[in-house]
């Protein structure tokens, strides 16, 4: 049922639906702007977003659990949170950060000059009047007789459930936030606090405390920084498969998988222990998608290649509904854009997908490819390899990707070479040429990670 189910009505007679207004659902409005720009014409938007605002993940919230509307909350981003790569990795090929911040900018922002630099290209696109906020997707059924899909969705002030009619459904609602929690023995009588990165929101909470984070990715390394950063005692990780590795200064140790906790004693597998005030599940998140029946739902760890989507896009059993932003991520805003303008291009019948045994075998190859990647070198490359594959289909505007590849993989040698001082480097855009200039303060001893703080002139700086 690939292209046989083509809409034959005229393309402003269709609707599409989009689930969540975070950098991938922008993504998707601003692909279709592009477009629309250039004269074509477009179908009916509407972009569904549970939060008060549109940024996803950006958007910082010091709430956690549940919303004022018992809703999750989305957010498991946390205060002085920092670029964890050069922002000349994600740099928008259409709106570089010179043309936002009128000027060069260091290279690792914090998190409220990302979020700025994404809101400021949607802000000035004009996607706004697409995006219904704080509406919750509910569910979204298919039907094989009208060939539509019915999405019902809540009004969360309004406290009022609807359903309306889509021809397309781009599914964007990211999978960072349900977190993945895994059970230790010994946990519901631990004295001290116990909780997911997901849920983690200010470092202060830990100054002079013994932290424990289990897992050993990029939430164990960077909480667990940052909490040395303000004044934590002591950080211990513990690993489950692969120690991280880095040359970590004085404070910090690297522990086998967590056994159980005795009291206030964690044990690990390899018979040591260690007193601990604190204990951070840094285990990573589910791909959550409540609203999704069994047919329709995307069903994977996080990885470079789910199964199922061709293009790491198109739903294979039924390619009106897409994904995007559903790998696991060193591209990420630029690799969401080249995703959207593949999916736009899908839906105005300007990419003719191949038959379905034709979108399962080349889904398959892929998959097979990210499985014989061995070193982080072979990952950044095939990411990058995926992401060129995916731009050469559609006029996004031209992306350096080799560039953007090597840069990954000076970050990945920046990070060996410090994993406290990495962010204090400096790359050129990909797309400018610029030099990105050094931040006024080393990254240690920036504690505020405020806009305000980060523009400032290295003069103004204190
Ligand atoms: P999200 O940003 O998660 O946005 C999804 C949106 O969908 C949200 O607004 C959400 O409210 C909405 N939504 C969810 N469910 C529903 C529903 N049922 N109905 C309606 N709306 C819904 N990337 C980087 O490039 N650099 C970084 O430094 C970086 N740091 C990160 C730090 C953390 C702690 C995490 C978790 C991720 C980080 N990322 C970083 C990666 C991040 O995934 C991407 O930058 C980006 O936010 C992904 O965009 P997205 O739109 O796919 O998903
Ligand atoms: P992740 O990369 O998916 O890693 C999950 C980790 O949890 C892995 O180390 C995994 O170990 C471990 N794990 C899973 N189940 C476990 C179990 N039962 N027991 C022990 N360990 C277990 O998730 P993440 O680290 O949360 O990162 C998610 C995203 O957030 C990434 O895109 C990252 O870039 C982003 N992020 C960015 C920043 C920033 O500074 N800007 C900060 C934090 C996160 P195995 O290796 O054994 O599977
Ligand atoms: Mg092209």
């Amino acid at each position: 049922m690939a292209n046989d189910s083509k809409d034959t009505r005229p393309i402003k007679d269709q609707r599409v639906c989009i689930i969540g207004a975070g950098p991938s659902g922008t993504a998707q409005l601003r692909a279709f702007e592009a477009a629309e720009k250039n004269g074509a014409e477009i179908p009916e938007l509407v972009c569904f977003e549970k939060q008060a605002n549109w940024g996803g993940l950006w958007n910082y919230t010091w709430r956690t659990g549940l919303d004022e509307y018992g809703e999750p909350v989305h957010c498991s981003m946390y205060r002085y949170l920092w670029s964890n790569g050069p922002k000349e990795c994600l740099e928008f090929a259409d709106y570089s950060f010179e043309q936002h911040f009128g000027r060069a900018i260091p290279s690792y922002p914090p998190r409220e000059v990302l979020h700025d630099y994404i809101m400021g290209r949607a802000e000035n696109s004009g996607a706004k009047k697409f995006v219904r906020l704080q509406t919750a997707v509910r569910w979204v059924q298919y039907s094989p007789e009208t060939k539509k899909f019915t999405v019902t969705v809540k009004n969360l002030p309004e406290d009022r459930i609807y359903s309306e009619e889509f021809d397309y459904v781009v599914v964007a609602n990211g999978h960072f936030s349900t977190p993945n929690m895994p059970e230790f023995e010994g946990l519901s009588m631990f004295p001290g606090r116990v909780l997911h990165a997901h849920d983690f929101r200010d470092a202060l909470e830990f100054k002079g405390k013994d932290v424990l984070l289990v897992g050993s990715s990029y939430s164990a390394e960077d909480i667990g920084t940052q909490c040395h950063k303000y004044g934590a005692n002591s950080i211990t990780f513990s690993y489950r498969t692969k120690l991280m590795g880095f040359d970590w200064p004085e404070g910090f140790e690297e522990k086998p998988l967590l056994k159980k906790t005795v009291g206030n004693v964690a044990h690990f597998s390899d018979g040591s222990t260690k007193k601990v005030d604190a204990i951070v599940l840094c285990t990573g998140y589910l791909h959550h998608f409540p609203f999704l029946p069994d047919d329709l739902r995307l069903k994977t760890h996080n990885r470079l290649y789910p199964p199922d989507i061709y293009k790491g896009v198109v739903w294979i059993n039924n390619p009106k509904l897409m994904y995007l932003g559903m790998q696991d991520q060193y591209y990420t805003f630029n690799m969401f854009d080249a995703q959207a303008w593949y999916a736009r291009d899908v839906i105005l019948d300007r990419i003719k997908l191949p038959d379905r045994a034709a979108m399962k075998a080349d889904s398959e190859a892929w998959v097979k490819r990210e499985e014989a990647c061995k070193t982080e070198e072979e990952k950044i490359d095939f990411q990058t390899e995926y992401v060129r594959d995916l731009l050469q289909a559609t006029d996004y505007p031209p992306l350096d990707v080799d560039h953007v590849g090597e840069l990954f993989k000076e970050w990945e040698h920046h990070k060996e070479e410090g994993i406290l001082t990495y962010r204090n480097r400096c790359y050129p855009s990909t797309l400018t040429g610029t030099m990105s200039p050094q931040h006024h303060t080393l990254w240690m001893d920036a504690l505020d990670d405020s806009l305000g703080a980060f523009l400032k002139a290295p003069e103004a700086a204190e």
